[in-house]
């Protein structure tokens, strides 16, 4: 059988299995509204929780500048690295690196400050990038319970706010050993002038990675770690060396987005948040965790629930294997400062009519 022949095979093998994902094709009307084909939708899928990705501050930000031309090591860094990389560190309090993406800067700092002499516990909800770092990297890993804390380990990796089940971690068990945050869905959102869950924790993890493609309404990532971490991962990490830096109108869009992250809008998230979640309990309706991601796990009959929100007019594509395991298929809700309370009751109902009558 020829490649292109098992290519077609296995197409029809995710097929048959109901696991081909499908693009949907989507055009944004505003921060949470959308046009797809010639309906119009509520959107409660979009990691945009502040409601900047579609600000006009932000839009103006993206205005000007080129392409960086190839890796800051080549063709040199741009004051809007430095800028934005300063703004971080005072942010933050320590040194930052810049990176394209979530995905890039968990390869990095896996793969780079990770030895062979090393053994790290993952949580075995980690995302995806954390996997596929800890694939790639040296280290002896172990895979570790949710929120659970392994004594034989050196190093613990863990997210602060877990994607897919919308639960902030007690990061204060991992006391003991050094700790690695993913925090993509945290800064912004909480903490301590939207630091993150470590910050919220009065916890100060060895490495930090944030994304500004969430909260922060931009694209691109990075990481707080020590001098000399950042040293090393300027030097060996493949994922930064190796790959065109992030363009200068994605940087400016950044810092705007890190600015305008203030108070006020995590107060509106979470007024949004308390009243999905307020509303879902009185529906009789589980979920889990605390925070702006909300899971309804609804097993088998996740993906025809999600298809009859949209028919009513709210996208929110059902989350299936291997994303999350078989039999906990979901609805992944996330919240939006930008939702009315309107817009969060209409959801709530069409939810009620879909899964409780
Ligand atoms: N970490 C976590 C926990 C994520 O959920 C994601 C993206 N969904 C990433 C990292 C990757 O971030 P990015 O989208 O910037 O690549």
């Amino acid at each position: 059988m020829t490649l292109q022949a098992r290519w077609s095979q296995r197409l029809g093998d995710l097929k048959a299995q109901g696991l081909q994902r499908q693009l949907a094709g989507l055009q944004p009307l505003g921060p949470t509204r959308a046009r797809i084909g010639n309906q119009q939708v509520h959107v409660f899928s979009s990691n945009d929780y502040l409601g900047l990705a579609s600000h006009p501050e932000l839009l103006s930000a993206w205005g000007e500048g080129g392409g960086a031309g190839s890796s800051r090591l080549i063709a040199g860094t741009r004051p809007a690295h430095l800028q934005l990389e300063a703004a971080l560190c005072e942010k933050f309090g320590r040194p930052a690196l810049v990176f394209n993406s979530g995905y890039q800067a968990n390869l990095a700092v896996l793969t780079t400050l990770l030895d062979e002499t090393v053994t790290v516990a993952s949580d075995r909800l980690n995302h995806a990038s954390i996997i596929d770092g800890l694939r790639l990297s040296p280290a002896t890993v172990e895979i570790v319970g949710h929120g659970r804390v392994s004594d034989s380990v050196d190093l613990h990796v863990v997210e602060g706010l877990y994607s897919m089940d919308g639960d902030v971690l007690d990061l204060s068990i991992y006391s003991s050993g050094l700790l690695i945050v993913d925090e993509a869905h945290s800064v912004g959102c909480i903490g301590p002038n939207g630091r993150g869950v470590a910050a919220l924790q009065n916890v100060e993890p060895e490495v930090l990675v944030g994304t500004f493609g969430k909260a922060y309404g931009a694209a691109g990532a990075f990481v707080i770690c020590s001098q000399e971490a950042k040293e090393l991962l300027v030097s060996v990490g493949r994922s930064f060396v190796y790959t065109t830096a992030l363009a200068d109108s994605a940087c400016r869009a950044a810092l705007v987005g890190l600015r305008m992250a203030n108070a006020d809008r995590r107060e509106r998230l979470a007024e949004n948040t308390h009243r999905f979640r307020s509303g879902l309990d009185r529906l009789g309706l589980a979920t889990m965790g605390d925070a702006h991601i909300v899971p309804v796990v609804l097993g088998e009959a996740t993906m025809s629930v999600a298809n009859s929100l949209l028919n009513a007019g709210f996208f929110v594509p059902g989350i299936r294997f291997p994303t999350v395991e078989k039999g906990s298929e979901r609805l992944r809700f996330s919240l939006s400062t930008e939702h009315s309370f309107e817009d969060i009751d209409a959801v709530l109902e069409a939810l009620a009519r879909c899964c409780c009558s």
